[in-house]
């Protein structure tokens, strides 16, 4: 098998039956590197439902994409042997089954001993990604979160398991070492002054979009933290993006990251052991001109790259 996208000079871009970055479509059963799987699921939403369209409609956009990193000078799929894993199971109406169908699909990938790249839907599905990373790295993982929210939030409606809770309950469950994680783009206004609190209490990094414009973004880049010793889960939620740059999300926030500065933040990261990445919470019938899937393409691009490549 021959882990390669297809050729836009063979098949231009516009054609062809779509798998994420034009890689084959094989079977999590195969020996290969990483698994780039679509999550449909939107149940955990508090706002604008439409994510679980997001796996057909960046695998689409994917066509786009291309495989050499100029920054890193990297050809990533040359490096890695990366396919089109298909979708998860999910139960539209019952978040509590698709979390465990979450968990055990991918569990299943990480015993076959590859890393995957999961597609979402919104970002309650983390949770079950990380239950079933922790049990595999057999350790709490460092987090690197980009989100304009802290989803470290109370239940809401009396339901504890949503988008905006996951990170609470990865930290309380042990999942995640608050200590050498850090999140990225977070911005107010708040609820409340209490949502602060947790973040506080557990030691956990937040970067807000202030800090990252306080300064010229390439001095910004050298206070970023190094990942050299745990593994790390990358997780990207577009709404970290301005609405500007990423208008197709669940729960926008007005005030956030460029394209540009995301993009430029994750090719200055340094993980030495990326252990699984997930990118959430693109809903396409919110999105104009296909921008946000666009963006979503990018940072799992990125991501792919930082699974190739050492820190040094
Ligand atoms: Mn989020
Ligand atoms: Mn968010």
């Amino acid at each position: 098998m021959d882990y390669k996208p297809l050729s836009g000079r063979e098949y231009p871009r516009f054609s062809a039956i779509k798998t994420f970055f034009r890689l084959p479509q094989v079977p999590t059963t195969e020996i290969y590197d990483v698994a780039i799987v679509g999550v449909p699921f939107d149940g955990g939403v508090t706002y604008r439902p439409g994510a679980r369209f997001a796996p057909a409609r960046v695998r689409e956009l994917s066509s786009l994409g291309r495989g050499y990193h100029w920054s890193r000078a990297l050809a990533v799929f040359d490096r890695l042997k990366v396919a089109d894993a298909g979708d998860c199971p999910t139960v539209p109406i019952d978040l509590k089954q698709t979390y465990s169908k979450i968990e055990e699909h991918f569990g299943q990938i990480l015993r076959a001993e590859k890393r995957f790249l999961a597609v979402g839907g919104d970002h309650s599905i983390t949770l079950p990604l990380l239950r079933a990373c922790r049990r595999k790295a057999q350790q709490k993982l460092s987090f690197v979160h980009f989100d304009a929210h802290f989803d470290t939030y109370p239940a809401a409606w009396d339901c504890e398991y949503h988008h905006g809770s996951f990170v609470r309950h990865a930290v309380e469950e042990g999942l995640i070492d608050p200590t050498t994680s850090v999140q990225i783009g977070i911005r107010g206004p708040l609820a409340g002054g209490d949502d602060l609190e947790f973040v506080k209490k557990h030691g956990l990094r937040t970067i807000t979009v202030d800090e990252v414009r306080r300064q010229p973004l390439a001095d910004f880049l050298k206070t970023l933290p190094q990942f050299v010793h745990q593994p790390v889960y990358l997780s990207f939620d577009v709404d970290c993006l301005d609405p500007a740059y990423a208008p197709g999300t669940g729960t926008p926030v007005v005030g956030g990251l460029t394209t540009y500065e995301t993009q430029t933040i994750l090719r200055a990261l340094k993980i030495n052991h990326l252990f699984a990445a997930d990118v959430v919470e693109v809903s396409p019938p919110y999105d104009q001109g296909d921008i946000t899937s666009l963006a979503a393409v990018d940072a799992m691009f990125e991501c792919l790259c930082l699974m190739a490549s050492k820190a040094s």
